[in-house]
């Protein structure tokens, strides 16, 4: 979605967005969320040659369980403010502005047409966890015998709980 910033009346102007299917699989290619519905909803204002652009997004797609290796649906939501500046060199193009949102991303285009869409899918890679799980308690795989231990039961099952640290000291008897 591209905004021209040289239509746009002095003040502010509201917008709705909803990402497409084909869009969203085009956006979020080669990244670890798939299948993305999100809408974006937000403002831009215009005060003379001065912008200022807020985006709330909001929607789901399908992340990887970092233990269980299983595919769970995950929804996120967050905004973002952006100060837009026009012109190539940061330092000289901050100079003649002083409109600006403090604690708000600077943003600088080198013409008036504003896309939005990788400012969305920053926004959405940033509101992923670091390490995502299907739940809290998500019991992972059997690092003997493979299976889903959220579904299945083995008998490597006695120690209980999972813990991250099994795993590292299976590693470190094996290079013993
Ligand atoms: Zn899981
Ligand atoms: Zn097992």
């Amino acid at each position: 979605m591209k905004i021209l910033l040289n239509e746009l009346k002095e003040g502010k102007t509201d917008f709705f967005y909803e990402l497409e299917k084909k869009q969203a699989n085009e956006l979020f290619e080669n990244t670890e969320i798939k299948r993305v519905k999100l809408s974006t909803d937000g403002w831009i204002q215009k005060k003379g040659p001065e912008f200022v652009l807020f985006l709330h997004v909001k929607g789901q797609g399908e992340l990887t369980c970092a233990r269980c290796l299983e595919k769970f649906k995950y929804k996120f939501e967050d905004e973002f403010t952006y100060n837009i500046f026009l012109g190539k060199d940061p330092a000289l193009s901050r100079k003649e502005y002083n409109f600006s949102e403090q604690d708000a991303a600077s943003l600088y285009i080198e013409n008036y047409e504003l896309d939005i869409l990788p400012l969305i899918k920053e926004i959405v890679l940033l509101s992923l966890p670091m390490k995502p799980l299907c739940k809290e308690d998500c019991k992972g795989i059997c690092p003997v015998c493979g299976i889903n231990k959220n579904i299945e039961k083995c008998s490597h099952d006695s120690k209980g709980k999972y813990s991250p640290f099994v795993d590292l000291m299976k590693k470190l008897r094996k290079t013993k």
